[in-house]
This record gives C-alpha cells, sequence and structure tokens, in this order.
C-alpha cells in the first residue's frame, strides 16, 4: 500500500467517532448500518485508487445522512400515479387520515383488545365490531380475519368440511395469487359439484344437484372476469329458499363488499353487503381493503349460529387479526355512519368519486407548479383510470393526466428516476410519455413531486 494511500485511509474518521454526530432522529441501528456501510464504501474507493483526496468528517457524515435520509426502510410510501386505486401491488388501499388518532391511541398504548370494560372479565376481540357492522349492514354477529382469502377458507372448513358444496361453473374463478375457488374448497376439506354450465345456471341445477351430503351453497363474486351476453343465474332469494328448505347456509363471497350504492357516480349496479344480507345470504365474506377502504381484512358477516361456530375453529387463532388492523377497520366503518362523511375522508371512495373537472383542476395546479423545470416538457392529457382489486373491471373513470417528457432522458429512464425519488413516484408510460393520473394523486403530493423534477434536472 503506498504511502499516499495510507493517508488518505488515515483521515477517515472511525465509525463509533461518525455515530456520535449523526442525527438523533434516526434509530441507533438503522444510523451504525448506514455509517458503516458508507465508511466501507469510501475505504474500498481509496484502495482501488478512485479516491484521491483526504476526506473530511463533514463530507462522510453528509453522505451518511443522505443515505438515511434516502434508505431508511425498505417499505416505503410512494405516490400512486397510475391511475389504478385499489392496486395491489401499491398497498392496495391508503387508510383515511381521520382515524389516524385512533390507530395511535390503540397501538402505542394498551387497550381493551381483549376485555370487557362492563364487566372487567376478559372479552372477545371481535365483540369490538358487532354493533358498527350491525348498523352498517344489519347483520346478527361478525368475525374478522387476516384477508378475504382467509375469511373463506374459515367459514368453509368450519360449515362444509367432509361435505359438498354446490358452486355454478360459471363461479369457478381464480382471483389472482393462486387463490382458486375450486382449491379453496377441496383444501378445507369439502368437495366440491360443479352446477349448471359456465354461462346459464338455474335453480333447478342446483335443486337437483343436492345430495344428503350437501354442506352448503356457495355464491362467488367473478370480481375481475364477465360473462356477457347469453347468461343467466338464480335470483339470491330464490337460491336462499331453496337452502333454508334443506337446512343449508347460503354463503356469498363477495369479495370486494360495497357498504354504499355507488351508481351516483356512475359506476355499475353492485349489490350492498346490506343487500345480499336482506335476500337471504346467511353468511357473506369480503376484503377490507378493497371498495371499503379500510386496511388488510377479512369480514365475515351473518347468521349468529353459524358465526358461533367459526369462533371454535381452531383455524381462527391462526387466522386472528392483530389490534392495529382491528383498530384502523373499526374507525373506517365508522366513517361509514355518515356516508357523505365516507365520501370525503376515506380515500378509496374519494378517489373513486372524483369528477373530470376535479382531475382538470389538478393537472393544471400540478403543471403550473412545474412549468419552471425548462427542460421538461409538460401536457395535460385527458385519460381513463381504473379501479382495480378485482372490482368494476371493465368499467374506466374519465380522468386527466400531467404528461411529462424530455430530451434528455427516455421514457422508461425517466420512469425510473421517478421510482428512485426519495419518495417514489409510480408513473404509467404511454405514447412515450410518462403519465401522472391526477385521480390517485392528492394534492398534498404536489410538492414532493415538484421537489423530485427538480432535483433530476438538476
Ligand atoms: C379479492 C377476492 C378474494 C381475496 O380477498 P383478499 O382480501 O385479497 O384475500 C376472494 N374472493 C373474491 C371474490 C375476491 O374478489
Amino acid at each position: 500500500m503506498s504511502k499516499e494511500i495510507q493517508t488518505i485511509l488515515a483521515s477517515l474518521p472511525s465509525v463509533d467517532v461518525l455515530l456520535k454526530q449523526i442525527d438523533p432522529v434516526y434509530p441507533h441501528g438503522k444510523a451504525k448500518e448506514a455509517t458503516q456501510e458508507v465508511v466501507a464504501r469510501l475505504r474500498e474507493s481509496v484502495v482501488e485508487g478512485t479516491r484521491k483526496t483526504v476526506i473530511d468528517r463533514e463530507e462522510v457524515l453528509a453522505m451518511i445522512h443522505k443515505q438515511l435520509e434516502e434508505k431508511q426502510f425498505s417499505l416505503r410510501r410512494v405516490i400512486n400515479g397510475t391511475g389504478t386505486v385499489i392496486h395491489t401491488n401499491l398497498g392496495r388501499s391508503s387508510l383515511s387520515k381521520a382515524i389516524q388518532e385512533q390507530l395511535l391511541a390503540t397501538s402505542f398504548n394498551y387497550s381493551n383488545l381483549e376485555l370487557d370494560l362492563a364487566s372487567g372479565k376478559r372479552g372477545s376481540r371481535y365483540s369490538h365490531l358487532v354493533s358498527i357492522v350491525k348498523k352498517l349492514t344489519g347483520a346478527e354477529d361478525v368475525l374478522v380475519v387476516n384477508n378475504n382469502a382467509a375469511a373463506v377458507l374459515l367459514v368453509l372448513s368450519t360449515l362444509t368440511q367432509d361435505k359438498e358444496v354446490l358452486v355454478s361453473r360459471g363461479e369457478l374463478v381464480e382471483i389472482g395469487g393462486a387463490f382458486r375457488i375450486p382449491d379453496v374448497v377441496t383444501s378445507s376439506g369439502g368437495t366440491i359439484v360443479e352446477v349448471g354450465t359456465t354461462n346459464k345456471t338455474h335453480l333447478r341445477d342446483y335443486e337437483h344437484a343436492l345430495t344428503e351430503e350437501t354442506g352448503a351453497v356457495l355464491k362467488v363474486h367473478t370480481s375481475n372476469y364477465r360473462i356477457v351476453g347469453f347468461t343467466e343465474t338464480p335470483k339470491l332469494t330464490d337460491l336462499a329458499t331453496l337452502a333454508h328448505a334443506n337446512d343449508l347456509p347460503l354463503i356469498n363471497d363477495l369479495g370486494s363488499g360495497l357498504l354504499m350504492d355507488m351508481r351516483p357516480f356512475g359506476l355499475p349496479y353492485e349489490p350492498t353487503v346490506k343487500e345480499v344480507l336482506d335476500q337471504g345470504c346467511d353468511i357473506v365474506t369480503f376484503s377490507g381493503d378493497k371498495l371499503l377502504g379500510g386496511p388488510q381484512a377479512g369480514i365475515i358477516v351473518g347468521k349468529k349460529e353459524y358465526i358461533e361456530k367459526m369462533k371454535k375453529n381452531q383455524l381462527l387463532r391462526a387466522l386472528r387479526i392483530d389490534k392495529m388492523t382491528l383498530a384502523a377497520l373499526e374507525a373506517t366503518l365508522a366513517l361509514y355512519l355518515d356516508e357523505k362523511e365516507a365520501l370525503k375522508t376515506v380515500p378509496t371512495l374519494q378517489m373513486i368519486s372524483l369528477s373530470e373537472e376535479d382531475c382538470l383542476g389538478k393537472a393544471a395546479e400540478l403543471a403550473a407548479m412545474l412549468q419552471p423545470i425548462t427542460e421538461l416538457s409538460i401536457k395535460i392529457e385527458k385519460d381513463s383510470s381504473t379501479i382495480g382489486g378485482g372490482s368494476y373491471p371493465e368499467h374506466l373513470l374519465p380522468t386527466y393526466a400531467v404528461v411529462l417528457s424530455c430530451e434528455k432522458f427516455s421514457p422508461d429512464e425517466l420512469q425510473e428516476r421517478l421510482r428512485f425519488a426519495v419518495t417514489p413516484i409510480i408513473s404509467r408510460i404511454k405514447d412515450n410519455c410518462n403519465f401522472l393520473d391526477m385521480r390517485t394523486i392528492a394534492v398534498e403530493e404536489f410538492p414532493m413531486i415538484q421537489e423530485c423534477l427538480q432535483e433530476i434536472f438538476g
């Protein structure tokens, strides 16, 4: 090793010395990790000869702080410019800011999670949701698990183990992530009995399929898949009458689980949870983080007698939700007690109901903020957003996007630079440009986009 290299290496401050001067907002473990990485990187470049000047402490500290700021955690907030409201890769629904206080209070302190405050005796974590779910859906009882896939598994393994489950051939769907209805029935110990045909299933098809071994009739929302044209399925009320005449439960996996009518916002008719319960379904399951706009959860509502059995199933312990999810779910549901309030405060609903004019107004605002970046070419274009999460698969929402292009980078390169921002920005490439859809970006996020682009274009 040359004398010169030795001198530069000697100028490199030690990890211990540097650590004492790191901003205390960063957790010690993270600070230590970043410091070790930066010091090792500098040492390597000195030994390799790419670094030829002595190193001063301020320079190293700045590098460490930059790394801490950029790489604080692997899981990070991102800005969703894709226009897909319920984007599974981006964490589906973002929670309402209105529930922050409740989430903080219950998560950072002890809570009455399993304590009945009235009697002082042991309570049930699921009891907290009973009265609000009853108000919103009319259901007798409720149970919540990790996600809707778990909900379906728990329902079937409780009610139809070693029994036959009747499902229409038109509803034997795969939802994504390898969740296939026939496989779920089989893995929960039941036997699937296919009823009707792909496009048409009649009430008499269900009737003819009934045997001594039948355990339930299962309806499945086809979510991300539609059969159109010459199709038919029996009315839910008729199916319920048939199931009840044979002492069987009618189970409905609703997927998204709407709590309010979305037709006023131009969306096609979809039954709400309350409607399918009113039409005679005994058990209904749906997701917490699809159209509901809450945390990831699987919600099971319906008849007490069936839900009581599920509470005794060993599997429930393995699928049980934690207190943070429960707090977020109860607080999200509480927003629905006033539908106007829910539309304003639940981000998923707020984004879906945003009008075309509102999207245009937001686009104009962001475009004006970016105008001073002369190297960037900015346009505003009419475009379409999708809802995602398997909900309303064919329906597009009219929107406006801020469309970015430049001479310096190819569309892919610009997209990558946006993704590498301190708060990554996820864009959509169309017509060789980067589209930022205004439906899924909040006005509060505009300054971050401005800052990121200022940095990219120096
Ligand atoms: C999305 C969906 C599921 C799975 O729900 P997760 O909450 O993602 O586990 C199950 N069934 C239907 C019909 C769905 O649409």
